[in-house]
């Protein structure tokens, strides 16, 4: 069987393609990268351990490609460029076969985001995959989840809630097959709702315009409900410093949450709203536009061919997500976790098996 100095040569070294001659990536104590001038340096990090974050059952490429992509995915969050990103891996054995295939699901990802990767450790021991990534930013411009006002537009980019229908049927559990068993998912839809909980597409090539126009940004990763309370908390710590009469609350109108077909398809089926709202692992972007910035906005992801769309917006108010329907607001059944079943709410960034 290779050594370790092998497996890193096979499979890691090829991934650090991209680096100008004089940085330094894989092989040395440590990588040495050159600093662009005025940027500042943003850097995530995020850890996936088998059997908490993802299926065991789950395949060597998906976990290759999602261990990346849920970093980027912060790193678009916060309006960066990918730089690069370094892996520790935690591996039972030296399994090459696994290897190949999560080497192979890491590597299309960072090809495509033109991301090397600049160093790492392997050691033995149960299934765990720490990526840290590293972006610029235009100094000052990094969006923060802080800064939502009253009458700000909520936004998200594509559509939301097929990540956690492909939970359900990933886990394939017993409860839900009520709701997921019907004859009308096609096989084409089912791949495409576990494609999304196990190939997210990371958001970035919103990051330039939100560091432009938006107000605020978060990665929906814990669920749309959560990760608007998430801007809602930091947005409200802002706001109460200054003045303690201007805190928010976000007003989201269910009929304008985008959609994919076979969402709205389940939706007709299940009339279940819940891995919409909380689902979490779309790794789309959820971000604040002022009334002025929405309409540059529009226009510049109309002329990038990127899609998203407005959900609702702040109003005064103490911190809540108010969900309403054709206008009406709805009464506390969406709003309380508590109410819903364990694992309506379960995402897998914050460890799925958590919630059993
Ligand atoms: P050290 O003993 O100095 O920590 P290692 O023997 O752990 O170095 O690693 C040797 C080189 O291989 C280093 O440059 C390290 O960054 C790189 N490396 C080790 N594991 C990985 C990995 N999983 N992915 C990418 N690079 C790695
Ligand atoms: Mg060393």
């Amino acid at each position: 069987m290779a050594n370790e100095f092998d497996l890193i040569q096979t499979y890691f070294q090829p991934l650090s393609d991209g680096l100008s001659e004089s940085e330094l990536g894989i092989g040395d104590d440590g990588a040495v990268l050159n600093a662009p001038l005025n940027k500042q340096l943003v850097v995530v990090t995020d850890t996936m351990v088998s059997g908490v974050h993802f299926p065991e059952e789950t395949a060597a490429y998906d976990i290759g490609w999602k261990a990346l992509a849920v970093n980027l995915s912060d790193l678009a969050a916060m309006g960066a460029k990918p730089a690069f990103f370094s892996l520790a891996l935690t591996l039972p054995e030296a399994d090459e076969t696994w290897l190949a295939e999560f080497t192979q699901g890491l590597a299309d990802l960072a090809r495509q985001q033109q991301v090397p990767l600049i160093g790492g450790d392997t050691t033995k021991g149960p299934l765990s995959i720490t990526v840290t990534a590293q972006g610029w930013v235009g100094e000052g411009q990094a969006v923060q989840r802080s800064g939502a006002k009253e009458n700000d537009l909520i936004c998200v980019t594509n559509t939301i809630g097929d990540a956690a229908l492909g939970l359900k049927f990933a886990l394939n559990q017993k409860e839900h097959e009520a709701d997921i068993s019907k004859p009308e998912f096609s096989e084409r839809e089912i791949i495409s709702f576990i494609q999304a909980l196990n190939c997210p597409q990371p958001q970035n090539a919103f990051a330039g315009l939100l560091c432009q126009f938006a107000s605020s940004a978060i990665d929906i990763s814990d669920g749309l409900v959560a990760d608007v309370g998430h801007i809602l908390e930091r947005s409200n710590q802002q706001l109460d410093a200054i003045d303690t009469q201007a805190s928010i609350s976000a007003q989201i109108d269910l009929e304008k949450i985008p959609l994919s077909e076979g969402m709205q398809n389940y939706l007709q089926v299940a009339q279940n709203w819940s891995p919409i709202l909380h689902g979490g692992d779309d790794y789309e972007l959820c971000f604040t536009l002022t009334d002025e910035a929405y309409p540059l906005f529009k226009l510049a992801a109309e002329q990038a061919g990127l899609s998203f769309a407005v959900i609702g917006k702040m109003v005064a108010g103490k911190g809540e997500v108010i969900l309403r329907k054709q206008g009406e607001k709805l009464d506390d059944l969406y709003q309380s976790k508590q109410q819903l079943s364990d694992d309506e709410h379960a995402s897998t960034s914050a460890g799925y098996l958590h919630f059993k």
